[in-house]
């Protein structure tokens, strides 16, 4: 029970207010229908603590009870099972407490975790009878009339206990009961009034229509919620009304704010419910792909006494996330379509976060493909999937993407590249590592009749004909016996790391190429988590049409020494092209150096 909403005893006083705060709501109902009756010039909630009686109270001038009010809403509880809840509260430990105000659900008798006895007296709004309730938690209640309150409302009375538990907190003390009233009702829209000084700050943004709020606000109420110093990329209201009712204002931060790495903790949506403060970091209201949002969900159909443990399987927690999900992904197209730059920056700072949904949240990776950025070929700007198709050339098979590096440069100079280049196809560089699993997964992930992603260094994709093929194994074919020799003293150099030697027509600038195998990037990563791999035996290709190689066929035969030599370099350079280690650069140095002496006529 840790982690549940009920910390401590603190809450009673939540629970209290947030009644007290309910009741002005309830009248300001009525003065919608009924004007004259209801209005009310001066709505408060008003604290005060008396040490010397040993009393803490919270009066409104809300829409108060009747005495048939007393008895259905707070004597009923009184008698049911509260006997038992109260004994296990006075005797259980802090944890029982908890547990047990979870399990009756019972928000006004909280009172009784602080409290030995507790009045409440109350004029319904429209009456002009002032009744008293009590109450020692013991099961039974009394309800008696009273002197006649001057306004409508209620004021609920605390005869406070000495608090023997752990905290040992004094709830009849200035500071600690301030310090709660601030914690718990900044944003209830009443003021919350203790010695005479208007605590809250009122600012419940998020219940405000939002033509009424100025950005200066949204940006200091986000500054305030994400403890970050730089305003927000952009808002978003949420105002869900039907069957489920909440209110949602988020924000997307224009950068990933430290907390998301230093205390997550802090971050992510704090939940409200009727502008009272529940819980932040609130996982369960937003996808983990969308973690880096930050904001305020306020529902009025919660229980308040809602826990973390709860909330996972709660059916209303889980249509707020659903439309949660689906407005941020609506206002995401929006901006995408309205403010590229700021987009872009969006996705600078969140697109590797948010592109893990591609995996994680399948009925929704097509979404996020649409609102993915990618750089290509094409040119240094970024573009979009749609983009990218609308410059597809007709006999493309797919999307071709290539991924593998981390960086776009890097990919750039890719042998694997050169092909398609040469043939005028633009390509997607992809440099997230989240990248490689997506092109892997993707085929199992998209629908049937979406454009495929196709990874150049694995997929067979460029797109021949048959007679190209025909005419590509022809000639691949008649090169056989002229590379017999190289390939067979490059066979036994490499032998511990490749697994065949090939001359390639796919080549065009570069002399070899390693493919086949997982990327060098991917292993990496997989071996740095702890993963096994296998050793990856990969390909070599060498360019059947480069001078290099041709020469280097013309003397395999007779200089084989000069032959490995110039086979090392070329493979150590095909490793350092796919961004992966030597294994002895020192070595590669060195002959580098001799090439280098030679060139300069030494
Ligand atoms: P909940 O608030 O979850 O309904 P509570 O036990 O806190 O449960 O309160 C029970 C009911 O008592 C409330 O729903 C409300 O009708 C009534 N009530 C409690 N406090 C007040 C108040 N300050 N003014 C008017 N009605 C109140």
């Amino acid at each position: 029970m840790i982690s549940s909403v009920y910390s401590n005893k603190d809450i009673f006083l939540r629970e209290i207010i947030s009644n007290a705060s309910d009741a002005l709501d309830k009248r300001r109902i009525e003065t919608l229908k009924n004007t004259e009756l209801a209005e009310n010039k001066n709505p408060e909630i008003k604290i005060e603590i008396n040490p010397d009686s040993k009393t803490l109270s919270v009066s409104d001038n809300g829409i108060g009870m009747s005495r048939d009010d007393l008895i259905n809403y707070l004597g009923t509880i009184a008698k049911s099972g509260t006997k038992e809840f109260l004994k296990a509260v006075k005797e259980g430990s802090e944890n029982t407490q908890q547990e047990l105000i979870g399990q009756f659900g019972v928000g006004f008798y909280s009172v009784f975790l602080v409290a030995d006895k507790v009045e409440v007296v109350t004029r319904k709004l429209g009456t002009d009878q002032t009744y008293k309730f009590k109450s020692d938690g013991k099961g039974e209640y009394t309800i008696e009339e009273a002197p006649q309150r001057s306004e409508c409302g209620t004021t609920v009375t605390l005869f406070i206990r000495e608090n023997k538990s752990e905290d040992a907190k004094n709830y009849l003390d200035e500071w600690t009961i301030k310090g709660i009233i601030s914690k718990y009702s900044d944003f209830i829209s009443w003021p919350v009034i203790f010695k005479d000084e208007t605590v809250n700050s009122r600012k419940a943004v998020w219940q405000r229509p939002d033509s009424e709020v100025t950005e200066t606000e949204y940006n200091e109420f986000y500054k305030l919620i994400a403890h970050d110093w730089t305003d927000p990329l952009m808002h978003i209201r949420i105002n869900a009304e039907g069957s489920t009712n909440f209110k949602g204002l988020l924000f997307v931060p224009s950068q990933a704010p430290l907390d998301l790495f230093m205390n997550p903790e802090s971050g992510g949506i704090s939940l409200y419910i009727n502008r009272v403060f529940i819980m932040n970091d609130c996982k369960d209201l937003i996808p983990g792909y969308m973690r880096f949002i930050r904001g305020v969900i306020d529902s009025e159909d919660l229980p308040l006494n809602i826990s973390r443990e709860i909330l996972q399987d709660d059916p209303f927690i889980r249509v707020i996330k659903r439309s949660t999900q689906r407005k941020i992904f609506a206002e995401l197209k929006k901006l995408l379509e309205k403010d590229r730059e700021k987009y872009i920056k969006f996705w600078i700072a969140f697109g590797k976060i948010f592109k893990e949904g591609f995996l994680l949240d399948k009925d929704n990776a097509q979404k996020i493909l649409e609102l993915s950025l990618f750089k290509t070929t094409y040119n240094d700007e970024w573009t979009t999937l749609a983009e990218y198709e609308s410059r597809m050339k007709p006999d493309q098979t797919g999307i071709y993407c290539l991924a593998g590096l981390d960086s776009v440069a890097a990919l750039k100079a890719s042998p694997r590249l050169e092909q398609y280049t040469a043939k005028g196809y633009e390509v997607l560089l992809m440099t997230d590592s989240i990248d490689e699993f997506i092109l892997s997964d993707s085929r199992f992930i998209l629908p049937e009749d979406s454009k495929k992603l196709l990874d150049i260094s694995k997929d067979d994709v460029t797109a021949q004909s048959e007679a190209e093929k025909k005419d590509a194994e022809e000639k691949l074919k008649a090169l056989e016996n002229d590379f017999a020799p190289l390939k067979k003293i490059a066979m036994e150099l490499f032998a511990e790391k490749i697994e065949d030697v090939r001359p390639s027509l796919n080549l065009t600038d570069s002399i070899a190429s390693l493919t086949g195998g997982m990327s060098f990037q991917m292993e990496k990563m997989m071996r740095t988590a702890g993963h096994f791999v296998p050793p990856q035996k990969r390909i070599l290709e060498l360019n059947a049409s480069h001078p290099v190689v041709k020469k280097l066929e013309a003397i395999a035969n007779d200089d084989r020494e000069k032959v490995s030599d110039v086979l090392k370099i070329l493979y150590d350079q095909s490793l350092i092209l796919e961004g992966a280690e030597l294994d002895n650069p020192a070595d590669f140095a060195r002959r580098i150096n001799e090439l280098i002496a030679f060139a300069l006529g030494d």
